[in-house]
């Protein structure tokens, strides 16, 4: 009886279903793409219920431009494998329909209903240890969909039949007022999927959106659960927040809902260290060209920053980026301090390097799995550190058609910041693009002189010493 009182008082504090008429909301055929109309059209025509639901209805009421289309249905994956010869099932937490047209890629949901607790592991519905869904495959109605989705703005239901826009859960309100709430209880929503704290952050940055109360009030404490998501799907949200064009921002947010702590343990440790020992914090050596700047942790957060507001700029301006330069950025000070932990321990700097980065990453991958055509990426950008520098003459066209020069460039013009010695060599890469092959020829050959005349010098100084030695 408690049960089923609990549940009245529960569909008494549900919004009241709202449906617009096409002269009531501002979605215009014509702003969605023919693709995903010819989807919803198809599966309609077969006697399904579909609707156009998730981003797309959303940034179309916000007036944007939406990233991509989703269309929820009450036909089977099987089904609709059936009506579409360009389709692919994925996914087994959560399966669902890609039909692909030629780059585009239509996301078809079938509806899912609530899981009964009593019946919470079988073959379509099944919940972890910690409370997270690991298989969320239960259909149901169009209404049971509605509470199955993450934020009451994502469960708006666009029908291309008659044009009408229905909300179930306040949705439309929460846009009038900006507002990203979660649909249910925040914390047992956070248990099921605790991805949607990374999606709150990302969504509330992207659409600059206040989170509400009760959904952001819990987020630091239950960041921690992050750690439970598989690393392969942590790697693509990293993707997703980072390649938004709103990283500098989510960064900070990440950081500020203590989610940063949880996915780059390495990094926020790096930014905390202030009592940074000045014997080791002062590596300005030739030799190890690794740690060559001694960056405080303010600088990092610099770094960072100015690394993310470089991305973003660069998506701004359709420009390719790739998420392993910003691990790499992430990375970086992590890196040099484990390399001079390694050196005081007595080991040279080049080993101390191999085993700092080896153990930095992976480190790393223990909780963001990072794929090995990535990470490769992030060591040849941290190798090619060390050859910008200590600029070898013979080297430098091999150098320069690295396949991974221009990050790597980039990634010195970033760390130079207010440094004049690295500002220095930062320009000198700067100028050797801009020259022709006669002026290059120039540049080094005058590198060459440079090079003989201080190893002259350093021969000249141990000759000395050694006569000073023999003749004592
Ligand atoms: P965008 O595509 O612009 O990044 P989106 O909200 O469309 O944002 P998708 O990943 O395409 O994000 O998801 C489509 C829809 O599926 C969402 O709007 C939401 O309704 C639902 N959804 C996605 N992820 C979750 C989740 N973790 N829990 C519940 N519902 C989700
Ligand atoms: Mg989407």
């Amino acid at each position: 009886m408690i049960k089923s009182l609990f549940q009245k008082f529960k569909k008494v504090a549900q919004p009241k279903t709202i449906k617009l008429g096409r002269a009531d909301h501002i979605i215009s055929r014509k702003n969605i793409s023919p693709n995903a109309l010819k989807v919803l059209q198809r599966l309609n025509q077969a006697g399904f219920e579909a609707y156009l639901v998730g981003g797309g209805v959303r940034d179309l009421l916000l007036e944007l431009s939406p990233k991509d289309f989703d269309i929820a249905t009450s036909a089977t994956p099987n089904e609709i494998k059936r009506l579409f010869s360009n389709c692919r099932l994925i996914g087994r937490r959560f399966r669902l329909a890609h039909i692909l047209f030629g780059r585009e890629v239509i996301e078809v949901a079938t509806f899912r209903a609530n899981h009964q607790s009593d019946n919470a592991e079988n073959q379509h519905s099944k919940t972890s240890a910690t409370g997270m869904l690991v298989r969320d495959n239960v259909y149901g109605t169009v209404e049971e969909d509605a509470f199955r989705r993450d934020f009451t703005i994502n469960a708006l239901y666009y029908c291309s039949k008659d044009f009408t826009l229905t909300d179930f859960t306040g949705g439309l309100a929460d846009l009038k007022n900006r507002q990203l709430k979660l649909i249910g209880d925040p914390e047992s929503r956070y248990t099921e999927d605790p991805v949607r704290i990374l999606r709150a952050i990302r969504l509330s940055t992207k659409l600059n959106l206040n989170i509400e109360s009760k959904t952001a009030k819990p987020i630091v404490k239950m960041a921690h659960m992050l750690t439970h998501v598989s690393s392969a799907r942590l790697w693509e949200e990293m993707n997703k927040l980072f390649l938004s064009g709103y990283a500098s921002t989510i960064w900070k947010n990440l950081l500020t809902y203590k989610v940063a702590n949880e996915l780059f343990p390495q990094t926020t440790k790096a930014l905390k260290y202030d009592s940074y020992d000045s014997k080791t914090s002062n590596i300005r050596t030739t030799n190890n060209n690794h740690s060559v700047e001694s960056s405080s942790p303010q600088d990092f957060s610099d770094f960072i920053y100015e690394a993310l507001a470089s991305t973003d700029k660069r998506i701004y301006q359709d420009l390719p980026v790739t998420p392993a330069f910003l691990f790499a950025v992430l990375l970086w000070k992590p890196l040099l301090d484990s390399i001079s932990f390694h050196i005081n321990k007595g080991l040279k700097p080049y080993v101390a390097y191999q085993k700092a980065s080896t153990q930095v990453l992976n480190d790393q991958l223990a909780l963001v799995s990072i794929p090995k055509r990535f990470s490769s990426v992030i060591r040849e950008i941290w190798d090619l550190q060390s050859k910008l520098i200590n600029q070898k003459p013979r080297q430098i066209y091999s150098v320069l058609s690295h396949p991974r020069f221009r990050a790597a460039y980039d990634f010195l013009c970033l760390r130079a910041g207010k440094d004049k010695q690295l500002s220095q060599l930062a320009n000198w890469w700067t100028q050797i693009q801009l020259q022709d092959s006669q002026g290059q020829e120039t540049m080094i050959g005058y590198l060459t002189r440079q090079s003989t005349k201080s190893n002259q010098r350093r021969r000249n100084y141990k000759g000395k010493q050694n006569k000073r030695r023999f003749t004592k």
